[in-house]
């Protein structure tokens, strides 16, 4: 059976890193731009203000580069810190909407680099081999996984599918029975927080599309997840798939410590 690592394409994480780069780069160019131009105010009103604005700064910038060079190791596979990564994360956060507006300038579209995200993402978290208990594992999915004419209230409860075939729920559903983890389907961010929160599980297994998964990631950081997209072959929000080997193959990565 493959694993998770050869499932997801690789090369991917290149164009993250390089927009996060620039980013930082850019950032770095603005403060020391907005340094400069408030210096003669400054200095106006106490010859120690540019010194204190400047320090203020200097430490913001350092936490970033820090953030960004944590990123960077360990993507290459470096031993970092959990604090390190803990800035690493932060600073993604900080320059994930610059990167997506140098991505549009540069003609990337943003599901792309959401795409490059969420593989980076899968690959620090696959590089701490968490090991799960089932109980505290759970998928997650939107409700456009289920067919558009069934009339079973799966949101509420996924049990109250009927395993027709029709979709892939009863998939899910057996695959959540059989290895005795949790399975959410739900109709929003707001549904899927309010699941989390009462679950409290140890682990998410996401299934979503690019914009749903990168603000899903970031929301519930430090909580490691593993996000595959869906498949959308009736377009958007309407009769999604998933490829299910690479569902349960993260399902076994989990329980094992072996992503
Ligand atoms: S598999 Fe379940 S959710 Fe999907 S159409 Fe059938 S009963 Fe409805």
């Amino acid at each position: 059976m493959r694993k998770m690592s050869e499932v997801i394409h690789r090369p991917k994480k290149r164009l993250f890193i390089a927009l996060i780069l620039i980013s930082l780069f850019v950032t770095a160019v603005s403060t020391y731009g907005i340094w400069m131009v408030s210096f003669p105010g400054l200095s106006n009103i106490s010859t120690h203000l540019p010194l204190i604005l400047g320090s203020l700064l200097a430490i913001a910038l350092f936490a970033i580069v820090s953030g960004v060079v944590g990123i960077v190791l360990a993507i290459l596979g470096f031993p970092t810190l959990h604090f390190f990564r803990r800035i690493a994360w932060s600073t993604v956060n900080i320059l994930f909407p610059m990167a997506t507006m140098i991505g549009r300038l540069f003609d990337v579209e943003k599901e792309k680099v959401e795409r490059s995200f969420i593989e980076v993402s899968n690959h620090l978290n696959r590089q701490k081999h968490h090991k799960i208990a089932p109980e505290k594992l759970l998928i997650l999915t939107p409700h456009c996984i289920q067919n558009d004419a069934c009339l079973h209230k799966i949101t509420r409860d996924a049990a109250n599918c009927r395993s027709c075939g029709r979709c892939q729920v009863g998939d899910l559903l057996n695959l959540s029975r059989k290895y005795g983890v949790n399975l959410a389907i739900v109709t929003g961010g707001t549904l899927a927080r309010k699941v989390v929160k009462s679950l409290r599980p140890h682990a998410i297994l996401a299934i979503a599309c690019e914009r749903d998964l990168t603000s899903g990631i970031q929301d519930v950081f430090p909580l490691p997840v593993i996000g595959i997209l869906n498949e959308r072959p009736s377009g958007p929000c309407c009769n999604t798939r998933v490829d299910m080997e690479q569902v349960e193959q993260a399902i076994r990565g989990f329980l094992e410590g072996d992503l």
